[in-house]
């Protein structure tokens, strides 16, 4: 068994009388894809915007890598190796994909903005590049945000994290919205990032098309409470997921 890069212990998020997220436990280990799966409201983006530091828990903790991050800045995350996408796409509309990308990728410099978008350093460029051409971006590089389709904008926000060189990525609901031709390209991006690269992936996802193919663990939330955890097939036969989630 290898060792888990993520550890969520008893983590729970109060919001005035509601607790979205209680008690919660999650371990995941290194270089597998983890899916974090159930209703809406279950509590999936707390727990994500717990772990990425924007919101900070009621009681719990979080470890990274065994390093307790429970009290660390939302904007240490990137540089200790943390990068996420968002539910609702953060792109900056009016810059192109390239500079989309190198804004990802700023993190790791320090300094201006605009000095790093004017240096495009070699080494760095040809990370960025190869996540270009990973994610079928190339031939949108100079092209605005706004002027892609939809399943390109996500595809974009996927690029922007992997270009800070995460050890974990955590990606909220990357599939929702897209056709199954990009789902299927997603999968396989994703598949490869893990199995050829070591990458870690926590993902949200209400594709279960996605969540049972690319899925080393599934853990499943209802009402902030953990109800399974398992492989895909476990989770997907057990009588109290269905009834939550998957019966519908
Ligand atoms: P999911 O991502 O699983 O759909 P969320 O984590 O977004 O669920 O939400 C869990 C619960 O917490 C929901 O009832 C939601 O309305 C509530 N919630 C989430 N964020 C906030 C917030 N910032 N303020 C108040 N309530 C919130
Ligand atoms: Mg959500």
């Amino acid at each position: 068994m290898r060792n888990p890069l993520l550890q969520v212990e008893n983590v729970t998020v109060r919001f005035g009388g509601l607790v979205a997220v209680n008690d919660f436990s999650l371990e995941v280990t290194q270089g597998t894809i983890h899916a974090l799966i159930g209703p809406n409201g279950a509590g999936k983006s707390t727990t994500f915007n717990c772990i990425s530091r924007f919101y900070q828990p009621n009681s719990g903790r979080i470890v990274f890598d065994g390093t307790d991050i429970t009290r660390s800045p939302a904007s240490e995350m990137a540089g200790c190796g943390i990068a996420r996408s968002f539910q609702n796409l953060e792109l900056f509309n009016e810059l192109t994909v390239l500079e989309n990308i190198m804004i990802g990728a700023h993190v790791h410099c320090g300094g201006s903005l605009r000095a790093w978008l004017q240096a495009k350093p070699p080494a760095v460029m040809h990370h960025i590049d190869e996540v270009i051409e990973r994610t079928g971006l190339a031939p949108y590089r100079k092209h605005k945000a706004r002027n892609l389709d939809f399943g390109h904008q996500k595809l974009l926000e996927l690029a922007r994290a992997l270009a800070i060189r995460p050890r974990l990525l955590l990606l909220d609901e990357p599939a929702a919205g897209l056709r199954n031709r990009e789902i299927a390209t997603l999968d396989r991006l994703l598949t490869d990032l893990v199995r050829t690269d070591g990458l870690t992936v926590l993902i949200v996802e209400h594709v279960m098309q996605l969540v049972m193919s690319i899925s080393d663990r599934v853990t499943v939330l209802n009402f902030g409470t953990k109800i399974a955890e398992g492989t895909p097939q476990q989770v997907r036969n057990d009588p109290a997921v269905i009834e939550a989630y998957l019966g519908k």
